[in-house]
């Protein structure tokens, strides 16, 4: 079935006041589960990169990775993880960054891209933005070429399109 023949959109729940109060948490869980959706989530997510030569799909700690691996086979890449603090075994470089709720920090691999590769960067849902800016950061430190990034859920109300680098198309599925 293609993914236009799917609402995705059904599949997401809100949770209110999740994981603090005030926040709305859009749960992925429902559309994971079911085979179809996730299917032709995965379609749609990969759709417009290809054609884009895409070397490397690197994901964000934790719900980035299911989808970014699903994408890395799909479009024939390999997969880069962008994990939590204190994950990656060997030498890492590392960036603080602001949530939607709180900060953290991401971090990769020293030798995890070569310089030139062409990366496309995935996430389960956009919110400020916050995060896929600080593993912009990440990719470029390391010399990589930042094709798009592609995440199911942008939170359009929290305007990380606005920060977001207007040369470096952001693939979103679903709006709020
Ligand atoms: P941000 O850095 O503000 O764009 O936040 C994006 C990250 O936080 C993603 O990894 C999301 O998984 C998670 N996140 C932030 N807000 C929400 C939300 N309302 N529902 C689900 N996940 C969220």
């Amino acid at each position: 079935m293609k993914a236009a023949a799917i609402d995705l959109a059904a599949y997401v729940r809100e949770v209110p006041d999740f994981p603090l109060p005030g926040i709305v948490f859009r749960d992925i869980t429902p559309l994971l589960a079911d085979a179809r959706a996730l299917s032709a989530c995965i379609d749609a997510l990969a759709e417009p990169f290809r054609d884009r030569r895409i070397d490397m799909v690197c994901a964000i700690e934790s719900r980035g990775f299911i989808f970014g691996a699903a994408l890395a086979r799909d479009l024939g890449a390999g997969f880069v993880p962008i994990r939590k603090p204190r994950k990656l075994p060997a030498r890492t470089i590392g960036i603080d960054y602001a949530l939607e709720y709180g900060s953290d920090r991401l971090e990769m691999h020293v030798d995890a891209l070569c310089a030139g590769s062409r990366v496309l960067l995935v996430d389960d849902v956009v919110a400020t933005g916050g995060t896929l800016l600080a593993s912009r950061a990440l990719i470029a430190q390391l010399g990589a070429e930042l094709v798009a990034a592609a995440v199911v859920i942008e939170l359009e109300f929290l305007g990380a399109r606005t920060r977001w680098p207007a040369d470096v198309p952001l693939h979103a599925l679903i709006r709020y």
